[in-house]
């Protein structure tokens, strides 16, 4: 008997029938003698409507009344599921976060999990239970409401399956595995049968919403098996797995990532002494502002640019700290653009192989695309090119590597 961990997101309990349809699919794995524990998402768009309601009220929302707000899109959908399973004949039990109780840290907005009581999951199960949490949630130590972040709930069934070793994770979503790229991007794709957790790791941060960052890092550092698959259809998904399998394939590019979600600053005519990168730099951390991309480059006349990435969210705010920083600094000039976007190609192979950048540049440079930032890893490497180049740096760089079916 298995004990599996299953996630469905909100595209897969997006409306009644699609409940249902998860509900048939949850009974038919339980009476085939699977323990079953469901850790689901919100209905699709939810979460959104929800921020939206807030936003009419308030600019910037007091951080524990939002999350009192946001987890009530996966407590509507922990008890249709249950209803759903219960009307198929088959016994479960709804649990909010706090229920279960999932400790989280005080981090509204961006808690992290610290501790899963699994007493009353195990008892469930034992009862012959399907169990059904809710995703994206936990409390903290004073029982507040706690969110995870977006995608959030990815990172609840992961921890759910460490806490309660189960033998497998499986988010099920609305395609049928990972693929080289964003299939809504490139239409030829290719569904990866596994990928290690290092390069998915990379393709999480790089951008790649499939699944949270955080999730995959759990999984790492728990050695859970984990797998992404398809709520609508059945097949084998895709396997986040280990490097050390000898029998595994290792292409120099397994995928590409975007995120479209940055924001680029530069600030020009800094002295070039030490202390400064940290004057600007370390102004715009204090300030909570997470940064990404950082480049420095020296002029003849010995005077400095630096130039980094992010969040778009938080550019009016490094706007208006870097200005400050600027006339502290005698600078001569700050700018910034939010039509950019990073593209980063991602693959443990790139380790022996070289001349991966040369081919991910050329490719870019047949297309006309400019090359505004580059950062490497070991394993990635990452440039920042002009929004609307976008789609056409993915595919050509999709193509150039030999990634489509
Ligand atoms: P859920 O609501 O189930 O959590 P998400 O929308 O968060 O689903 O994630 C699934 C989506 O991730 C897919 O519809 C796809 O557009 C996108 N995606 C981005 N990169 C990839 C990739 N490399 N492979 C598969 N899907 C990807
Ligand atoms: N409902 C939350 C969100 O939209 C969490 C999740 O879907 O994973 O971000
Ligand atoms: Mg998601």
């Amino acid at each position: 008997m298995s004990l599996i961990v299953h996630k469905y997101g909100g595209t897969s309990v997006g409306s009644v029938e699609r409940i249902k349809a998860v509900a048939e699919k949850i009974v038919a794995k339980h009476r085939a003698g699977d323990k079953i524990v469901v850790a689901v998402s919100a209905m699709s768009g939810e979460t959104n409507r929800l921020i939206g309601l807030a936003k009419a009220i308030h600019e910037e929302p007091n951080l524990r009344e939002m999350d009192v707000l946001v987890s009530t899109g996966e407590q509507v959908t922990i008890a249709l599921l249950c209803m759903a399973l219960e009307a198929a004949g088959v016994s479960a039990r709804s649990y909010t976060g706090s229920q279960v109780r999932i400790l989280t840290d005080d981090a509204h907005g961006k808690a992290r999990i610290k501790e899963i009581d699994s007493h009353r999951i195990h008892s469930d199960l034992d009862a012959g239970r399907v169990v059904v949490v809710a995703g994206f949630q936990g409390a903290d130590d004073a029982g507040n409401i706690t969110t995870l972040g977006r995608g959030g709930s990815d990172t609840t069934a992961v921890a759910l399956a460490a806490a309660l070793k189960a033998d497998e994770c499986q988010i099920y979503t609305d395609v049928d595995g990972v693929y080289t790229t964003d299939p809504r991007v490139v239409a030829d794709a290719r569904r990866l049968d596994k990928i290690t957790f290092e390069e998915m790791l990379e393709m999480a941060s790089q951008g790649s919403k499939i699944l949270q960052i955080r999730s995959v890092e759990f999984a790492g550092k728990y050695n859970v098996p984990l797998r992404v698959m398809s709520s609508f259809e059945d097949g084998p998904g895709t396997l986040i797995s280990l490097e050390d399998d000898d029998q595994m394939e290792k292409p120099v590019v397994s995928g590409i990532a975007f995120n479209r979600d940055e924001a680029k600053l530069t600030i020009r005519g800094i002295p070039d002494q030490p202390g400064v990168a940290y004057k600007v730099l370390g102004a715009i951390s204090e300030a909570n502002i997470e940064i990404d991309v950082i480049v420095q480059n020296v002029a003849k006349d010995n005077s400095a640019t630096i130039t980094f990435t992010v969040h778009r969210n938080d550019l009016a705010r490094a706007s208006k700290l870097l200005e400050q920083i600027a006339a502290d600094l005698g600078a001569e000039e700050v700018a910034s653009d939010d039509r950019i976007v990073k593209v980063s190609i991602v693959g443990v192979g790139m380790r022996s192989h070289a001349g991966v950048a040369a081919t991910m540049f050329e490719a870019l440079a047949a297309e006309g695309i400019n090359i505004q930032l580059i950062t490497t890893s070991e394993i990635k490497i990452t440039v920042v090119i002009e929004e609307r180049y976008l789609e056409l740096a993915v595919r050509s760089l999709h193509s150039a590597f030999g990634l489509e079916q």
